[in-house]
């Protein structure tokens, strides 16, 4: 990752709120390193009441350029110099860029970035009818550049049909009054055309009655934009019915974590081609930079978004992952299940891993091959987990894993790590009866844990994310614990 500036470097940012969590800085950072710009991209946490002043700061600041997320898209537009028309037409714009007289004028690469995601995945909204499951923020954008690229019909299915009237009525207005496909260049920010006669192009309907559809379309493509699905709702999605997913000729939902929803699983088992909503994150940036940098004649490259794109997937899926470190006895075993549980997710446990794989105990493979050799089982079995992109696990890890710094480089890339922390004595009272624990077959176990514990202690805190002392609490109160302190 770049790691320096000077007087000549480019700074970007987004404001919104909150902004902690955002993957832009990934985006940008991670394009800028490859295309060799002098550019930074840092996030602002702006409240509402500071919009004004902190586009005023940022031209004054001489900032390049900016992001707008959630909940000032809108509330951005009074204060920019000039708008792009299409941004101007949905009423919300993303991104903002200098003009050449040194204000900002604002676009919206939410909708561009949509179009190019589903378009480098080779769907063609042309001729096609698509459907939009929602009606909130996303829908509108996503309903605006269905119609603008020609979709033959766009019909808005929403649980609140009165917000589906709603924004088919503002987007047929806004399509209409800016014209069709002319408006809609290949980068999708462009010019004037013709009217249209817009009112048959988006039809609102109640999502209850989907099975309407069929009667009007026997094939579409479905835009999913509720929030329907999203981590940890995992098991949800918002039409449940497995029929509704055979008509469907592709499908792509804006949520994008987990990477893959329900809604995306039920659409791929149908035989429908499916797109992920990182990919239209990752696309919006795109537009963003190039848009920034167009001076520089910046274009970037499928190879260069798709290298991108390993990254989001490694940190939208990375993060999903919840494990669990701590000596043994420490409640792991019995807190990943109930973690699990709550959570409705998938738990491993690495031990039991190791065990159904080598078909033996871990006492025998300590025996026969020595601790070395399991260990070298641990690290490889967490390299899979990282490589292969495991996620939405509850993760227990074996009592010695994270010692090696290996292991723990791995650990960071493989999800959120909780440790948790517990007293010698209490491990002792846990385990003194149990005869597998092969690192405790001696005179003195509890000298032996304090002993062990003395030398883990550190290690086990420079992998974790979260320290949970758990002496005090039940495995039910530590389950909830951590589901409190992820933000769950
Ligand atoms: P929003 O404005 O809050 O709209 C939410 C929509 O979901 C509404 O239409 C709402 O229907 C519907 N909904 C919520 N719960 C429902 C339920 N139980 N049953 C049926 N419908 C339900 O949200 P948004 O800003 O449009 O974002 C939607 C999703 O898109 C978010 O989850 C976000 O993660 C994702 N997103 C992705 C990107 C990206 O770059 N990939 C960008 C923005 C957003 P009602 O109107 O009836 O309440």
């Amino acid at each position: 990752m770049q790691n320096y500036t000077d007087g000549y470097t480019r700074t970007c940012g987004l404001i919104g709120n909150p902004v902690k969590h955002t993957l832009s800085p990934l985006i940008h950072n991670a394009l800028a390193e490859m295309t060799g710009v002098n550019l930074v991209y840092v996030p602002f946490e702006v409240e509402h009441a500071a919009v004004q002043d902190a586009v005023k700061g940022a031209k004054a600041l001489d900032i390049l350029g900016l992001n707008v997320t959630i909940p000032h898209k809108s509330a951005v537009i009074p204060f920019l110099d000039d708008i792009d028309p299409l941004a101007k037409g949905i009423g919300a714009v993303n991104t903002l860029v200098r003009t050449p007289e040194g204000g900002f004028k604002g676009y919206n690469t939410d909708m561009t970035g949509l179009y190019r995601a589903i378009r480098e995945e080779g769907v063609d909204l042309s001729g096609e009818a698509v459907v939009i499951l929602g009606a909130g923020g996303v829908a509108r954008p996503a309903a605006f550049i269905s119609a603008g690229k020609g979709a033959r019909k766009v019909y808005i299915l929403n649980r609140t049909f009165e917000k589906a009237e709603v924004v088919a009525e503002e987007v047929n207005k806004a399509v209409y009054e800016l014209g069709r496909e002319d408006k809609c260049t290949e980068d999708g920010l462009s010019a004037a055309g013709e009217a249209t006669d817009y009112e048959k192009i988006i039809v609102p309907m109640k999502l209850e009655d989907y099975k309407k559809l069929y009667e009007l379309e026997d094939r579409f493509i479905v835009l999913q934009c509720t929030s329907v699905g999203l981590f940890p709702d995992v098991n949800s999605t918002v039409i449940e019915d497995e029929e509704f997913y055979t008509h469907i000729i592709a499908a792509m939902d804006m949520i994008y974590r987990p990477l893959e929803t329900k809604f995306l699983k039920m659409a791929k088992a149908a035989g429908a081609k499916i797109v992920s909503g990182l990919k239209m994150l990752l696309y919006q940036g795109v537009d963003a930079f190039e848009l920034w940098n167009s001076d520089l004649d910046v274009k970037i490259s499928k190879e260069q978004a798709d290298e991108v794109y390993k990254s989001l997937v490694m940190e939208v899926t990375g993060a999903a992952n919840i494990i669990l470190e701590g000596f043994m006895g420490c409640g792991k075993t019995t807190v990943s299940e109930i973690l699990a549980d709550k959570l409705d997710i998938e738990l491993i446990d690495t031990d039991e891993v190791i065990v159904d794989t080598e078909k033996r105990s871990i006492n025998d493979i300590f025996a026969r091959e020595g601790e070395q050799y399991f260990r070298d089982l641990e690290t490889e079995l967490l390299r899979t987990i990282v490589e292969d992109h495991w996620r939405e696990t509850v993760i227990s890890l074996g009592g010695g894993l994270p010692m090696r710094e290996e292991n723990r480089e791995l650990l960071r890339r493989a999800g959120k790590v909780v440790y948790l922390r517990t007293s010698p004595e209490t491990v002792f009272d846990r385990i003194k009866d149990d005869t597998t624990r092969p690192l405790l077959q001696t005179e003195d176990p509890l000298a032996r844990i304090k002993e062990l514990q003395d030398q883990r202690r550190e290690k086990y805190e420079q992998a974790a994310d979260i320290i949970i002392d758990t002496d005090a609490l039940t495995p039910e109160e530590i389950a909830d614990e951590i589901i409190e302190q992820l933000g769950l």
